[in-house]
């Protein structure tokens, strides 16, 4: 997708917020942990390269990703630290992924053997090896102990491959209720009770699990949302310290104009204004990620909240305003403008969904600024 570099529409990353959720963090570890952080899905659709690079410098020591590609972006842009990829990846990668030092997640015997045919005699470093464990997410990893003893012991006599971590992932570390993380936890420490020497990786934080029951961290966190400054309960904990968001989106006014009573705006004519009015139009629309679900949130201008109105398109939407504003105001869709702010939480409140979601949906279309 091509970046609209001459539009007045843009996500502006502030590095000295990214900066300080990392350090703020890292004080709370151990000197002896490691925290990685999580730059997914573009870093959240924060920019993953950016992020990384701030990171780095922030104390972070190594990051985790998704899929192999976003991995590889990361080595390609001179990122040297550790990398992980939490989801799982084809057997037929496993020599690139040894080649560029890149960590896997397994979640099958057979996949081992695989790649263990598969790097056999190829002179390649070793494959460093993450064994996820399923204590209660049902996603990926194993369920049982004897599972679990048999990939270790298969892992220690391979000559290819290196048992480098394990992990599980908690699906409710963000909630008050407490009683299906302690089961997760339980799940976990029976499972890794069968093995006599740990990895030199283990690791079950998220950053809900590392901001509210640090206590077991294990030895590496991977931080992703908090990161970014936002809360990964979405309000119902409240952090440990004070996290700073770190993404704003701005645009800016393209059109003003008055319309008179009973005009329409939008496909479909859904909106007809009541009285005269005046509309101004903002270069954003779906294809940006500003979601057809958003018609009627409002956005600031001026230090004023002003409402969508009509049917958000898929390059422009409508607002009304109370007063003409010239051409080129600015129209802030999150963060600051005078005392008001808008968040990815109450985007995302309003959309009946997540920050998280909100955040990713922002398509490549708008530039990403470290400012
Ligand atoms: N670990 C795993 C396995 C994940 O899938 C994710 C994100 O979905 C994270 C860590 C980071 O979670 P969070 O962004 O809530 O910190």
């Amino acid at each position: 997708m091509v970046v609209g570099n001459h539009r007045n529409a843009q996500i502006l990353i502030s590095e000295s917020a990214v900066q300080h959720n990392i350090r703020q963090e890292r004080k709370r570890l151990k000197d002896s942990d490691s925290l990685f952080v999580v730059v997914k899905a573009n870093g959240y659709g924060h920019g993953a390269v950016n992020i990384a690079k701030i990171a780095e410098q922030a104390g972070a020591d190594g990051f985790c990703v998704a899929i192999l590609d976003e991995a590889l972006e990361l080595r390609e842009a001179g990122i040297e630290k550790p990398l992980l990829v939490l989801g799982l990846t084809d057997v037929q990668y496993s020599s690139i992924m040894a080649e560029k030092n890149i960590s896997v997640t397994i979640s099958s015997l057979e996949w081992l053997k695989e790649a263990d045919a598969l790097l056999e005699h190829q002179g390649l470093p070793k494959l460093n090896v993450h064994v996820g464990l399923d204590t209660g997410m049902g996603r990926i990893g194993f369920q049982t102990k004897e599972e679990f003893s048999e990939v270790v012991d298969y892992l220690k006599s391979s000559p290819n491959l290196n048992f480098e971590g394990v992990y599980t992932h908690f699906s409710k570390a963000d909630s008050k209720d407490e009683e299906y993380f302690n089961l997760q936890v339980e799940r976990f420490n029976d499972l890794i009770s069968v093995i006599d020497t740990l990895p030199k990786y283990v690791h079950v934080s998220n950053s809900a699990t590392s901001l509210w029951h640090a206590s077991c961290n294990g030895n590496m966190i991977r931080f992703g949302v908090a990161t970014y400054g936002l809360n990964p309960s979405g309000g119902e904990l409240k952090e440990p310290f004070d996290l700073k968001p770190a993404m704003s989106l701005t645009s800016e006014v393209i059109y003003c104009k008055k319309i008179e009573a009973g005009r329409a705006v939008g496909y479909g004519a859904t909106y007809v204004a009541p009285a005269a009015e005046w509309i101004g139009t903002v270069p954003l629309g779906y294809a940006d990620g500003i979601v057809r679900k958003l018609q009627g949130f409002k956005l600031l201008v001026n230090g004023k909240f002003c409402p969508i109105v009509g049917r958000i398109c898929m390059d422009q939407l409508m607002i009304r305003l109370d007063e003409p504003v010239p051409v080129g105001t600015k129209v802030t869709i999150v963060g600051q403008d005078g005392g008001e702010n808008i968040s990815l939480q109450d985007i995302a409140t309003y959309c009946d969904t997540i920050h998280y979601e909100v955040a990713c949906l922002f398509t490549n279309r708008l530039p990403r600024i470290i400012v």
